[in-house]
């Protein structure tokens, strides 16, 4: 008796998919809504995050962040907000540490590598995470378009940006399983100096330690194919910014004060041309503005810019 897709994009794209039900009909008055999913906060945030949230946010007697009044995050202290992150950060640097010496010794490396793998990623250092399922869709090698950029942005050495990615393919998907070699390999790379790192058997748990404590939240699917998308959700409530492709709930979520656009929202006239352009942009933002938003420190060491950021993310998002 209702229909509809998970979010305003979606909604358009169905009605287009699905016009030929009702020829009589004009495009708009085609009888498919709009319902952008949603996350459940409480199970998607931190338990650092939630006690924050639950003390300074909270509107009444009981601390479910569902009840907070999210109007008063420019209540939060900008130490307490970075420093809850940090906690967060730090935890998943220890998670994805333990777990590349489980997968070195899985595969029986010698000792020097098992030791190098406790030492991967600095939590000093600006964090991007991809995590998800290798649906080719969403592009998960769009990153490694240009291994000269790449390069240049990991091993700046004011400025140092590292990557974390994780995720599996179907078993029958042939190409999301190449996406996942091509990531796998890279991060083997000497040259990357351990600054890309896969996480193998991904699952909610790794997940959850992902959205809770990167800084950056990358999605990069080939518009309009991604018809929601909640990681990014899930990372926004924990004061995670987005990087993403204008797509599925990110139309809907985006402004320039809580996160960064990939590209727009015009069709382009080749497959060749999109990647480019969205690669060109992914290279550009993080050099030009958010690498250095995220080194710009006062006398006391934080980012007051960047928690700016985070707490307009946290309160619209
Ligand atoms: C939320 C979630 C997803 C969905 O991620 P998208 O970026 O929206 O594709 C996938 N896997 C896990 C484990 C999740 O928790």
């Amino acid at each position: 008796a209702f229909l509809n897709g998970v979010s305003l994009l979606h909604r358009d794209v169905s009605r287009d998919m699905w016009c030929k039900l009702w020829p009589q009909l004009p495009r708009y008055e085609i009888p498919i809504e709009g319902v952008t999913n949603g996350v459940h906060t409480s199970s998607w945030i931190s338990h650092e995050h939630h006690q924050l949230y639950s003390r300074v946010l909270s509107g009444g007697s009981n601390g479910i962040p569902d009840s907070c009044d999210f109007a008063k995050v420019a209540d939060i202290d900008d130490k307490e907000l970075w420093d809850t992150h940090m906690v967060r950060k730090n935890k998943l640097v220890s998670l994805v540490r333990d777990r590349l010496r489980r997968q070195h010794q899985r595969l029986g490396s010698d000792r020097t590598v098992l030791e190098e793998a406790g030492k991967v990623l600095n939590p000093e250092y600006l964090t991007i995470g991809f995590a998800r399922r290798f649906a080719t869709y969403k592009r998960a090698t769009l990153f490694m378009r240009d291994l000269e950029r790449l390069l240049e942005l990991v091993t700046d050495e004011k400025i140092p940006v590292q990557f974390v990615f994780a995720g599996k393919a179907h078993q029958a998907d042939a190409h999301g399983k190449e996406f996942i070699k091509q990531v796998a390999r890279l991060s083997m790379d000497k040259r990357f100096k351990n600054r890309i790192i896969f996480v193998e058997d991904y699952n909610m748990n790794v997940a959850r330690y992902l959205v809770q404590g990167v800084d950056v939240w990358l999605n990069n699917p080939i518009r309009p194919l991604e018809a929601s998308g909640t990681s990014g959700m899930k990372a926004a409530a924990n004061g995670v910014m987005n990087l993403s492709v204008l797509d599925g709930w990110w139309v809907e979520g985006y402004s320039p004060e809580v996160g960064w656009a990939i590209g727009g929202v015009e069709p382009y006239n080749t497959e060749e041309e999109r990647d480019y352009v969205e690669a060109e942009s992914i290279y550009n933002l993080i050099r030009k503005v958010i690498a250095p938003l995220y080194y710009d420190r006062g006398a006391d060491g934080l980012p007051r810019g960047w928690i700016k950021m985070m707490k307009a993310c946290v309160q619209k998002l």
